[in-house]
């Protein structure tokens, strides 16, 4: 394929990639969204493999086979609830990558050039690498924390901003030495040390923010990666990498502050991390003297049978217990008998940005009902039931009424306002961030125990009947 004609296809590409980053900014266009991704990726990919010569299209082909069987498998296997975690592991990959290309680019560079060029193909070798194996090692610990391997609490070691100081300034001294030599054993000397710093670097940023902050951290890792994959295009000269690596950066980026506005956090605060620890806050400093007041099936079943209006607000329990179908089916009842069912989504609700949209869409609940945080929260005070299932800090009044909670001034879906509020999940246990509740203990509240699967069917054959 002529040279003219790569370029003609990697444009078509890259706006292919962004019509479908367009269209994946809302659910009804989502689908075509991805459409649009996909065509562009193949279009990437046959212009790629036309554009080399004989020997390295074998290991094209032999590789794209490996990894497309791989991903089929994963695809095929991973469940919804362990989506996050995947995405960590794949923007891992994308570091990885950034990491391998660099030093290869370096030991037996596609380009060769001279003077001035020289020294800017270094500097994106040595930016590449690190950057790459930031989110490597970063992307790596997210997946462990996800996952549940790895401790969600935040890791504090003491003096650790002089350390990520002390960090980067030792790969800037690196980085000059590596700009400076001849030498190529030295400079990959220099590349080897600030591999290992900025890999040291990427465990401890990540280990330092704590299980409320994660949302933020996948989005920004997913940013790295875009950069990442960015530099990986400027080491080989190719134009659709850099492209699709700014496109990703940079609606990363923008979702990292979109999210931090969900979580009133500034960005910076996040980056710097210590946040998300286990705490007990004031309004739950005593919930012992407290009781939380249980209740059945049954009586919750009169209760959406007298209202009027219902809000739904699921979190990650439901996805958990894959209840989203019983609870399509249960919208679907208390529609039918006129009663008028909206669902309430907070931003950061799951695991996942857009966690139960997608599990909602897949239950086939009508788009119109589903609303967002901003969208509901007024009308709350006019709700007869609202129906918590498996949602805790997204829920959590302390963030509205108590200044020394950790997630103090965290929007939050104001549930509490309800006439009355139903709570399903299985014991008293917190949610992710570890920040006790207080909803569980205010007077209209009451918590139905279980399974939010289990409950979900009873209330629909409760209603049924
Ligand atoms: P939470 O993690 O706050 O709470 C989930 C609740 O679900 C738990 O309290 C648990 O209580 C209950 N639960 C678990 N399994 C079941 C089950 N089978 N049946 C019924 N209940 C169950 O969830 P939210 O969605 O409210 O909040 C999301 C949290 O996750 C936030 O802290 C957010 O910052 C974080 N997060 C969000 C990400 C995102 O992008 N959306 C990414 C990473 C983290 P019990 O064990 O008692 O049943």
């Amino acid at each position: 394929m002529s040279t003219g004609l790569v370029s003609v296809a990697y444009v078509v590409a890259s706006v292919l990639f962004i019509l479908s980053l367009g269209g994946l900014s809302n659910q009804e266009s989502a689908r075509r969204g991805n459409l649009y991704g996909v065509a562009g990726i193949l279009i990437a990919l046959v212009a790629t493999m036309a554009s080399v010569s004989d020997s390295g299209l074998v290991a094209i082909v032999i590789a794209v086979l490996v990894g497309a069987s791989i991903g089929i498998v994963i695809a095929n296997k991973v469940e919804m609830t362990q989506m996050p975690q995947l995405v960590a592991l794949l923007h891992s990959f994308v570091g990885l990558a950034a990491v391998l290309v660099g030093f290869t680019g370096y030991i037996d560079p596609l380009i060769h050039s001279t003077g001035a060029e020289h020294t800017i193909k270094l500097v994106e070798v040595f930016v590449g690498i690190f950057i790459g194996a930031v989110t490597f090692t970063g992307s790596l610990v997210a997946c462990g924390k996800l996952d549940g391997r790895i401790d969600s609490k935040a890791l504090t070691l003491p003096g650790r901003h002089l350390m990520n100081l002390a960090a980067i300034a030792v790969s800037v001294v690196l980085g000059c030495w590596f700009l400076s030599t001849d030498s190529m054993a030295l400079g990959i000397l220099a590349l080897i040390l600030m591999t290992v710093i900025a890999s040291v670097l990427g465990i401890h940023l990540i280990m330092a923010i704590g299980g409320a902050d994660m949302p933020v951290v996948v989005s920004m890792l997913n940013s790295y990666s875009g950069w990442a994959a960015a530099s990986i295009g400027f080491m080989l000269g190719n134009d659709l990498l850099i492209v699709t690596g700014a496109l990703v950066g940079s609606s990363g980026a923008i979702l990292s502050y979109i999210m931090c506005k969900a979580m009133n956090r500034s960005f910076i605060s996040v980056i710097l991390g210590g946040f998300g620890q286990t705490s007990r806050s004031s309004a739950s400093a005593g919930p012992d003297d407290r009781t939380a007041l249980e209740t059945s099936a049954d009586e919750v079943c009169e209760e959406l049978r007298n209202a009027d209006s219902v809000i739904i607000v699921p979190g990650y329990g439901m996805a958990v217990a894959q209840a989203q179908s019983g609870v399509s089916d249960m919208t679907k009842l208390l529609r039918e008998r006129g009663v008028n069912v909206r669902f309430g989504i907070h931003p950061v609700a799951g695991r996942l940005p857009g966690h139960m949209n997608v599990l909602l869409a897949e239950a086939h609940v009508p788009y119109d009902i589903v609303l967002e945080m901003d969208e509901i929260n007024g009308d709350f005070p006019t709700t007869d039931v609202v129906l918590v299932i498996g949602a805790n800090d997204t829920v959590n009044p302390a963030a509205a009424e108590d200044p020394g909670s950790p997630i103090a001034g965290m929007p939050v879906l104001e549930v509490w306002k309800a006439r009355q509020v139903v709570i399903l999940k299985r014991g008293m246990a917190t949610g992710y961030s570890g920040v006790e509740n207080p909803l569980f203990f205010k007077e209209n509240a009451r918590m139905l125990f279980g399974d939010a699967k289990d409950s979900i069917d009873k209330l629909v054959s409760g209603l049924r009947d």
